[in-house]
Parts: structure tokens; sequence; C-alpha cells
């Protein structure tokens, strides 16, 4: 089991200002931060990013949304850090979200729920090299 996930802050968080506030609880919640970017995401980027998901109604949507302003990515080191940092984020919809978590505190919508998070060891890979070469690692 790898002991690496990837996380971006969503458009909508940094907008509402909320950056600071969602890196102090994955601090606090012990990940380790092994890199991480300010950056923005093209269409066809997002579009990239998010490809397993083409074929689904809300594709368009979340394209672009994700493109629609600047975000961080971020690689975070853990013991079990795919499915700890599920947990720290909740549920994809924040009404369903447990209190305490990041998308409870911060999300406004399913579609604008101010986190993403891998959903497996494999994805978490595949994603933090989309976005950092081994050069933006430490
Ligand atoms: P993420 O992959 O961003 O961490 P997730 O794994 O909780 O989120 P997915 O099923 O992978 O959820 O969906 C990816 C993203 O697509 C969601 O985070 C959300 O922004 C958007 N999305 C999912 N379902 C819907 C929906 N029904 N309507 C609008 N947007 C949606
Ligand atoms: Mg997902």
């Amino acid at each position: 089991m790898s002991n690496l996930t990837f996380t971006m802050i969503k458009p909508d968080a940094v907008r509402n200002g909320n950056i600071g506030n969602i890196l102090q609880m994955i601090n606090n919640a012990g990940f380790r931060i092994v890199a991480m970017k300010y950056t923005r995401l093209s269409l066809d980027q997002a579009g990239k990013f998010y490809e397993v998901h083409k074929e689904r109604p809300f594709y368009g949507e979340l394209t672009e949304f994700m493109s629609s302003g600047s975000i961080v990515a971020a690689i975070l080191e853990k013991e079990n850090a795919v499915a700890d940092f599920r947990t720290l984020i909740g549920a994809t919809n924040p009404a369903q979200a447990e209190e305490g978590t990041i998308r409870k505190k911060y999300a406004t919508s399913i579609g604008e729920n101010a986190v993403h998070g891998s959903d497996s060891d494999e994805n978490a890979l595949i994603e933090g090299a989309f976005f950092f070469s081994g050069l933006e690692r430490f």
C-alpha cells in the first residue's frame, strides 16, 4: 500500500478565501506536504484530469467549474493516506458529509465541493504525476 494521496483545493474554496483553513485541517490531521503548487487548469486539462467521468451527465459542469479559477494542487504523505484523506474531506455531497470534515465546513454543493481527494493508490500516483515532476517533490 502506498502512503501518498493527491489533493486539489478547488476554485470555490480558493475564491472563498479558504486555502489557509483547509491547509491547516490537512496539517492538523497529520499529513505531510510532499509537493504543492498554486495554478489554474485550462478546460482541456480539467477534461483530461477528470476523463474517467467523461460519460457522466455532470462532466461539462465539472470541467468548466474546475477551470473557472485557480486551485492549489498537492501531494500528501501519511500512513493509509488515500483512505484517511477521504475520511477527512467527507462525502462528495456536503449535505451528507460528517461534522468536522472539510466538505461539511467549506463545500457549498455537490458540484462545488471545496476539495478533491484521490480514490485509490493507483489514481493518487497518476494524479500526482499529472501536476508534479520528480524534481518538485520533497
Ligand atoms: P473528487 O474526485 O473531486 O475528490 P469524489 O471522488 O468525492 O470527488 P466523484 O464521484 O469522483 O466524487 O466526482 C468528481 C467530482 O464531480 C465531484 O467532486 C463533484 O465536484 C462532481 N460531481 C459528482 N457528482 C456530481 C453531480 N451529481 N452533480 C454535479 N457535480 C458532481
Ligand atoms: Mg473522485
